[in-house]
């Protein structure tokens, strides 16, 4: 009679979670063969699942069992039937659960074999080439790390919804198959079949949606949302992302960032055991870019910027004097013990930073009693004590300068060099696994200017909401004027962000007319939501946190795709189901598309 599978053969325990109190039993185990060994005529291999590894051992007196399991590979899936001991002295293995144990196989069964792998299934597959990995991504994702990293994705997920239902947020869905939301990105588009020549835009955020449910009255949602942005893909972004969507009414800044650090709170404590500290620091945009050279700073790296048009303005050393006059800054980094880097070493920094966009790096090393560096001869002894006093610097410390026309460029320039000369660092950057550096970085810019379009474009999206501190009118200076916008920044990463939104359909086509959006154009493509707004809209905000980055930082990784079950490459292709693809004629005729094919 063929054997299968049925009760007889289901594990009496994961294997992982068999322990010496199992010894003497009789037990089943069921899972993945690997790590077989031969060693005189015994022959050992390790059953896996999720919960890890258990040891069996088919004796040479088992007879056909034991001929049979010299002809297991890896990745067999079996189920096996034996006795659970103690391993023999000096045998155990101390750095596994299960090290001190081992069933003694008196039958196992094959239910399917592996065909030979395209890579061993363990934790060296981490440097296996990450296509073949997607390809075999069944088989990346048996590991260890796999396993753990989509654990606590999902553990996170239920975490997310236990917090915010106690705090009675609804949970709802918004659509799919929608209209386009501006959040800066591409949209995916869907033919609609059924409306010829119409389409449907995935939803890069559920923003709209969000805000009407507020005028509906659900005063507090939250969804574990999809999004989608059709971007051409730096490094660590993926086509189809998730985000824990928030809103709320009746609202401030501040009950979203207590609702968030609540959070983190508990997050933090059940994923990582650690307690963080709260209220985190709160921080407007221009602090952060002046001390840090970035709106999502590393507070780990400790180093920070100054400012040193004081030193220059008056100074001998005339392009910098002229770029002070023209409105630009004069900013400075300094390194610690950096007058001991060598000219070459300065030269290639120097490099690094014209190629980040600025003409020259200067420099000012603190050595043998005095700076030293090509700009010393310009100044007068006043301004060098000046360079020395805002710069903080003490001997051997070197400072490097950025003169630049526009003070965010310079910040952004000498704020990259403090995470490359930092991070290179034991003493400027504390790595240690959880060293976790919260802040919130508020009062963004409104508006960013688009050189491309000629034209002011949203820094966060068109619905946020004017500062209420911004002295003239946003739309009489729009350069000037600042938002109700919040993001959280943790260890350098945004790891959320949100904003209080418009609430006064009058003020909402203000910020449209700023940004170049004409009343027909509005109308066309958001009329239902600015008709919405004039129902007696509550004042309301949110935020939306990237799920994705959030759990890759919990797992203490540094991929998204690591915490991601099926993600896509750079080009935006699924390599294992081989998406996107052509597709018949008849489905295009259907749709009335016609594919003008790319030479
Ligand atoms: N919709 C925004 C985003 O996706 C988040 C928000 O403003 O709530 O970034």
């Amino acid at each position: 009679m063929a054997r299968i599978f049925d009760k007889s053969w289901q594990r009496t325990k994961l294997c992982g979670q068999f322990t010496e109190s199992d010894a003497g039993q009789e037990v089943r185990a069921n899972g993945w063969v690997r790590a077989r060994r031969d060693l005189g005529g015994i022959i050992f291999i390790e059953v896996w699942d999720w919960t890890g590894p258990i040891q069996v051992v088919f004796n040479p007196e088992a007879g056909e069992i034991h001929e049979q399991a010299a002809r297991l590979r890896n990745e067999f899936c079996v189920a096996v039937k034996g006795k659970m001991r103690i391993r023999p002295e000096g045998t155990d293995n101390p750095e596994l659960k299960t090290g001190n144990i081992e069933i003694v196989a008196s039958d196992f069964l094959v239910m399917s074999k592996a065909k030979p792998l395209p890579f061993e299934v363990g934790d060296a597959t981490d440097s296996v080439d990450e296509n073949i990995r997607l390809k075999y991504r069944y088989l990346d994702m048996r590991r260890e790390k796999m396993q753990y990293n989509l654990r606590t994705r999902a553990k996170i997920n239920a975490f997310t919804r236990q917090y915010l239902g106690e705090r009675d947020f609804v949970e709802l869905e918004t659509p799919m198959l929608t209209k386009a939301t501006p959040e800066g990105a591409r949209d995916y588009l869907v033919p609609s079949r059924v409306n010829q020549g119409c389409f449907y835009a995935l939803p890069q955020s559920p923003q709209l949606f969000k805000q009407i449910l507020m005028i509906s009255g659900f005063d507090r949602y939250y969804q574990i949302a999809r999004c989608f942005r059709d971007e051409d893909l730096r490094a660590d972004r993926q086509p189809e992302f998730t985000q824990v969507d928030i809103e709320m009414s009746y609202i401030v800044e501040d009950d979203i960032m207590n609702l968030i650090e609540g959070y983190m709170k508990g997050l933090f404590k059940l994923i990582r055991g650690v307690d963080i500290p709260t209220p985190f620091i709160r921080m407007p945009y221009w602090e952060a870019m002046d001390r840090f050279g970035s709106d999502k700073p590393d507070l780990r790296v400790k180093l920070e910027l100054c400012d040193l048009a004081d030193a220059f303005r008056d100074s001998g050393f005339e392009p910098f004097r002229k770029i002070l006059e023209a409105g630009g800054v004069v900013r400075g980094l300094r390194l610690p013990g950096g007058a001991a880097l060598s000219r070459k070493e300065i030269m290639d920094l120097e490099a690094r930073a014209i190629k980040l966009g600025t003409s020259g790096l200067a420099n000012f090393l603190y050595k043998e009693g005095g700076l030293k560096g090509p700009l010393v001869k310009f100044l007068k002894p006043e301004d060098l004590e000046k360079v020395k006093e805002l710069g903080k610097m003490q001997p051997d410390d070197a400072l490097f300068i950025v003169a630049h026309a526009s003070r965010q460029k310079a910040c952004e320039i000498l704020g990259t060099l403090r995470l490359e000369l930092g991070k290179a660092r034991e003493d400027l950057f504390d790595n240690s696994p959880d060293n976790w550096k919260f802040l919130w970085v508020t009062k963004f810019p409104l508006f960013e200017w688009s050189a491309e379009e000629k034209r002011w474009e949203a820094m966060h999206h068109p619905f946020t909401s004017p500062s209420l501190d911004n002295e003239t009118p946003f739309d009489e200076d729009p350069a000037n004027a600042s938002a109700r916008a919040y993001d959280c920044v943790l260890n350098g990463n945004e790891v959320g962000g949100g904003s209080i939104r418009i609430h006064d359909p009058e003020v909402q086509a203000r910020l449209f007319k700023c940004l170049g959006i004409t009343p027909e154009d509005a109308k066309r493509r958001f009329g239902f939501f600015i008709d919405a707004l004039s129902y007696g809209t509550p004042p309301h905000g949110g935020l939306a946190l990237g799920v994705d980055r959030l759990v890759m930082l919990l797992c203490g990784g540094n991929s998204i795709r690591d915490v991601m079950a099926f993600p896509k490459t750079q080009k935006a292709q699924c390599l294992m189901s081989g998406a996107p693809d052509a597709v018949e004629q008849e489905r295009l005729d259907e749709l009335a598309i016609q594919v003008v094919a790319d030479e």
